[in-house]
């Protein structure tokens, strides 16, 4: 028996997107609700017909419900049970899961795995959970008993993480960071054979970019003999990965001192004293002014220039400035690797920059490789909007 749920009905012709199995559902799509339902709770969408359309959680904000299933279900322990599982089946197929490799990875991206607002990343036996919406929030208890449950021994410790994601208006309780499961100060986890400290605690994201794990095993074959230069480090992920290629040097390069700290541990945990490595707590922009003639190879991984549509054409011009900036130092013969993150640039946008720059500059510039998100950050092909990270690799003559 299925529970039933407050109705929301659509105007009339707004179930199209629906029909197509795209997971929002806009507040100015819904006609009305029946009894007022709550920030957070599962609503039942039915069109102006009155025919069931969908279940999802309710939010006031522009997008009003994120869809949970196509069909009528009761979201309960075993709805969220058969969800992991099917997002675990997946990282199965992707030969994450018992990897002695690799422990780090996503096992849930939000829409990409029909959970929309919910991210979990895994490091090691701990779970970093973050909602991006109220809904999440609000099943977060039941969502990590089934987690526990779908990995078995694997996960031991979750920690919750969505101060910064919820919306800030919504009246939710319990917002605050914390385990609640387990607890767990063991924070090292390992990525193709490499080891990080990883700051769930106060770090960004869920504490590590776990999206970049395929391209920097791509930067670690090309890394040999030349001299690196891994702007915007972060943890220093891309760095650990040249120096295991054979750079010659790994300059890594971040505007916060607390970036700094971190990447010079996580060269500790990996290559101690080895005197291929600094570290510049510095801008981007006057580093590569004062020090960026002498690399020939060059990561630009810098944070999402835009995080909403109207910063667009602010944004592609940063991009813009930023890669113009590094064709003119990089060395002839050089190897570009140049990222955008932001989920509102388009592939074509982000080429399209670093097109403009490669113009500006007057270099000869070839494409090796045009980069994406992994596997576990799947792009659900009805909602497009999921792809966001778009990498170049570019050979510079
Ligand atoms: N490449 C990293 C992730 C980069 S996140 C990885 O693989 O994990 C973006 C980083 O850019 C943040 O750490 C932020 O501190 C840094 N940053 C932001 N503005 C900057 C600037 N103007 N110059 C240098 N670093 C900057």
């Amino acid at each position: 028996m299925n529970v039933s749920y407050k109705r929301v009905y659509l105007k009339s012709g707004k179930e199209e997107s629906l029909k197509r199995f795209h997971p929002w559902i806009f507040s100015g799509a819904i006609a009305y609700a029946e009894g007022e339902p709550e920030e957070g709770e599962v609503v039942d969408v039915y069109t102006s017909k009155k025919e069931f359309i969908a279940c999802g959680h309710f939010q006031i904000g522009s997008i009003a419900v994120r869809v949970l299933s196509f069909a009528q279900e009761t979201v309960d322990h075993a709805f969220w049970v058969r969800k992991l599982e099917s997002a675990r089946a997946l990282r199965v197929a992707l030969d994450l899961i018992g990897n002695p490799q690799t422990d780090t990875y996503r096992l849930v991206h939000g829409e990409g795995d029909n959970l929309p607002g919910l991210i979990i990343d895994i490091y090691g036996s701990t779970a970093v959970m973050q909602a991006h919406s109220a809904g999440m929030h609000v099943c977060r208890l039941e969502i990590a008993d089934a987690l526990i449950q779908v990995m078995g021994d694997t996960v031991r410790n979750i920690y919750y993480k969505s101060e910064t994601t919820l919306p800030f208006k919504a009246d939710l309780l319990a917002k605050e960071n914390g385990f609640i499961k387990g607890g767990s100060t063991d924070n090292v986890a390992m990525e193709n054979g490499l080891r990080f400290h990883v700051d769930w605690l106060k770090g960004q994201k869920t504490g590590f970019f776990v999206d970049q794990r395929e391209n920097r095993h791509l930067l670690e074959r090309y890394a040999s003999g030349r001299n690196v230069l891994n702007m915007f480090c972060y943890t220093g992920g891309f760095s650990f990965y040249a120096m295991r290629g054979g750079a010659k040097l790994v300059h890594s390069v971040d505007s916060s001192a607390k970036a700094i700290d971190l990447t010079n541990e996580n060269v500790k945990l990996n290559f101690p004293d080895d005197p291929r490595h600094q570290a510049y707590a510095e801008d981007a922009f006057k580093f590569l002014d004062r020090m960026g003639d002498q690399y020939d190879l060059i990561i630009l991984d810098p944070p999402a220039f835009a995080k909403h549509r109207d910063a667009l054409r602010n944004a592609l011009r940063g991009y813009t400035k930023l890669n113009a900036k590094a064709f003119e130092k990089i060395r002839p013969g050089g190897i570009l690797f140049t990222f955008s993150c932001s989920q509102v640039v388009t592939k074509e946008n982000f080429r399209n920059a670093v097109f403009t720059a490669a113009a500006q500059a007057g270099r000869s510039v070839r494409i090796l490789h045009q980069l994406t998100q992994p596997g576990d950050h799947p792009v659900n092909i009805y909602h497009p909007e999921g792809e966001y990270l778009k990498g170049l690799v570019l050979y510079v003559e």
